[in-house]
């Protein structure tokens, strides 16, 4: 699928001396895995290139996946092709110096808000943009290398973009890109401890989430973890964030979200929605974001608005439930 843009995008690299790889900011396994495991597929391919990944912002969670390179001259962003891996908007773009790239190529799964650079391979129906570098990798890999290292970070990838191989987005082609991972050489033991492994604090903070969530009428679950319960619990923002996914598993309910407070002067209050069998994005795009059909997020100002979007999600539930079967 989409051979020759993939093809125009592998010669693109090969006239280029300089890479510069990009993410999108609030980084996660997958935008790290992609960029990181596209930098080591071309170094090992290309040694002679210079290529770079240098972004300001980490997860502690995926610091295990190793350092960014430091800063370098604009000259050298200059003169410079740009790859922008895993971000639908250039407003998410984490490394803003991306703007001075002489080319700029965009590579994404999410639903696209807008297409930037020269070439835009954008497939939705992936699971994660991980999922795409290996299936660039299987397009050429009569003349791309890869290793035991760059499989380990686009299998992260695919494994936290798609709820360890369990959301919908997951399909033969996902199968057979991580099965080629696998041939590589991925210590999934190692990983999936590194990834899942929680602190006994945190599984208390679990055991609160159960007993404050609420579900709305037609069957929205939320949490609102404001800032004096994440002090209680001693929690980063992201600690906090990752409590949506404790929603998931609630028969009858095919929506749910998480309400972070941020703790900012604009009292801004970041929300993490998910769903099953009906799509959520649209909610999230009326509010200041985007994402998947399943997987979206999106900024509210307090209460009201809060309200608001769990009423327009409510909604959305109630008339998909009443013409759909087969929910659960
Ligand atoms: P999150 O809950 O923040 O992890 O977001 C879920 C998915 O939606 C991720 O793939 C994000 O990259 C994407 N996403 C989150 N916020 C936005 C936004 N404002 N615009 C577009 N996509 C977003």
């Amino acid at each position: 699928m989409n051979k020759s843009i993939k093809q125009e995008i592998l010669q693109k690299i090969k006239d280029n001396q300089i890479i510069c790889l990009f993410r999108h900011v609030r980084n996660d396994g997958d935008c790290v895995g992609a960029t990181k495991g596209l930098k080591r597929i071309l170094q090992l391919t290309f040694p002679e290139k210079q290529i770079y990944l240098i972004d300001h912002d980490t997860a502690k969670y995926l610091e295990f996946m190793g350092p960014e390179d430091p800063e370098v001259e604009d000259i050298v962003y200059e003169n410079a092709l740009g790859i922008v891996l895993d971000t639908a908007s250039e407003a998410r773009i984490s490394n803003k110096k991306y703007t001075l790239c002489k080319d700029l190529i965009k590579i994404d799964h999410h639903i696209p808000l807008e297409n930037y650079g020269s070439v835009a391979w954008v497939e939705e129906e992936r699971s994660s943009c991980c999922e795409m570098v290996v299936d660039f990798y299987e397009t050429f890999k009569d003349e791309l290398k890869i290793d035991s290292e760059a499989a380990t970070h686009l299998y992260t990838g695919m494994v936290t973009d798609s709820g360890r191989f369990k959301y919908s987005g997951i399909s033969g082609d996902a199968m057979r890109c991580a099965g080629t991972l696998l041939d590589v050489g991925v210590d999934t033991d190692t990983l999936f401890a590194r990834l899942y492994l929680e602190a006994y604090e945190y599984l208390k903070f679990k055991a609160h989430i159960y007993n404050r969530m609420q579900i709305t009428e037609n069957g929205v679950a939320y949490i609102f973890v404001d800032k004096a319960m994440q002090e209680e619990f001693g929690l980063t923002l992201e600690m906090a964030s990752a409590c949506v996914g404790n929603l998931d598993s609630i028969r009858g309910v095919i929506a749910w979200m998480a309400f972070i407070e941020n703790g900012d002067a604009e009292g801004s209050i970041r929300v993490r929605l998910r769903s099953r069998f009906v799509h959520i994005n649209s909610i999230a795009e009326k509010y200041r974001g985007g994402g998947h059909a399943c997987a979206s997020g999106a900024t509210v100002y307090g209460q009201e608005e809060m309200d608001a979007l769990l009423r327009d999600t409510d909604a959305l539930v109630k008339e998909y439930k009443e013409t759909h079967e087969g929910w659960l």
